[in-house]
């Protein structure tokens, strides 16, 4: 599961839900041009390791860097969130079996979830 702003991006180009994932990722080489990314994902059906496999609607995506750097200012004007941590305003820190998941605050919008004022 890779999330993130490059997942949201990859879903609106092929016109799929919230639902749909990324499994893989590609950049630069095996057909993939500097600069380039390349997703995989579909829409997982249960859970665990084979859901991706059972999944539907898989499909693949290229975009280049160019293309999301144009439409990270573009979907953080539309939703009002920050684009690194898409509104959540922490990231993950670390994890421990002690301590479980970590999070801090996020570096892009320190911890409002919204986009830099300009
Ligand atoms: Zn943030």
């Amino acid at each position: 599961m890779m999330g993130g702003i490059m997942e949201i991006f990859a879903r609106r180009l092929l016109g799929m839900p919230d639902t749909w994932e990324v499994f893989r990722f590609q950049t630069e080489g095996h057909g993939v041009p500097k600069d380039w990314y390349e997703f995989e994902g579909c829409i997982p059906i249960g859970k665990g390791k084979l859901k991706y496999r059972k999944g539907t609607d898989r499909a693949h995506v290229m975009f280049s860097r160019e293309q999301i750097d144009a439409f990270i200012p573009q979907w953080e004007q539309e939703t009002d969130k920050c684009s690194d941590c898409l509104g959540a305003g922490q990231t993950v820190a670390g994890w421990s079996r002690e301590t479980g998941t970590r999070y801090r605050p996020c570096d892009k919008c320190r911890g409002t979830g919204r986009p830099e004022e300009k």
